[in-house]
C-alpha cells in the first residue's frame, strides 16, 4: 500500500462528477478529503490523500486525468517573496482557501500562511515569480 497527496482541479463541466465514489468503488482506494473548494472562476479544487495498492492508485489517477481533471502532487510549502509582488491579484483569483487576499483598507495583497494548503495553484499564475516552491 502507498499514499499520495494530490490536488485535483476540475473544469466547470466536471463539478458534479462523483469521482471520489469511483476511486473507492472501482479502484479500491481509501480517500481522505483534506480540502474541497470552488474557486470564483467556478473551478473545483479537491485536495486528497489517496491510499491503495500502487497499480490501482496509478490506474485511479489515470482515470482522473482521462476524465479531464488536472492532477498535481501536493507540494511541501510555498514562500511569498513580498518584495517582488506588485499586487496584481492574479494569485488571489486562483487561491482556493483565501490565503492570498486583498486587504480592502490598503488595497494590497496579503498572504496568510495559516490558510495555505500548499496546493501550488498560485505559483504558475504569478507573472513576477514572487511565489516559490519550498521543497
Ligand atoms: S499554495 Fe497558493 S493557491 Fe494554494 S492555498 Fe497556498 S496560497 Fe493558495
Ligand atoms: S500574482 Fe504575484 S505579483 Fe501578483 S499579487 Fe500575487 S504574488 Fe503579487
Amino acid at each position: 500500500m502507498i499514499k499520495r497527496k494530490v490536488v485535483l482541479t476540475f473544469p466547470q463541466n466536471l463539478l458534479d462528477k462523483t469521482i471520489t465514489y469511483r476511486l473507492i468503488k472501482d479502484y479500491d482506494l481509501i480517500i481522505n478529503i483534506l480540502k474541497a473548494n470552488i474557486t470564483p472562476k467556478e473551478q473545483g479544487v479537491l485536495v486528497l490523500e489517496i491510499e491503495g495498492k500502487k497499480q490501482k492508485l496509478e490506474s485511479g489517477l489515470d482515470y482522473l486525468r482521462d476524465s479531464g481533471i488536472t492532477v498535481q502532487a501536493l507540494i511541501n510549502d510555498i514562500k511569498w517573496q513580498q518584495k517582488k509582488c506588485i499586487h496584481c491579484t492574479e494569485c488571489v483569483t486562483v487561491c482556493p482557501t483565501g490565503a492570498f487576499a486583498v486587504n480592502r483598507q490598503t488595497m494590497q495583497v496579503e498572504f496568510n500562511k495559516k490558510k495555505c494548503i500548499a496546493c501550488g495553484l498560485c505559483i504558475n499564475v504569478c507573472p513576477y515569480r514572487a511565489i516559490e516552491i519550498v521543497i
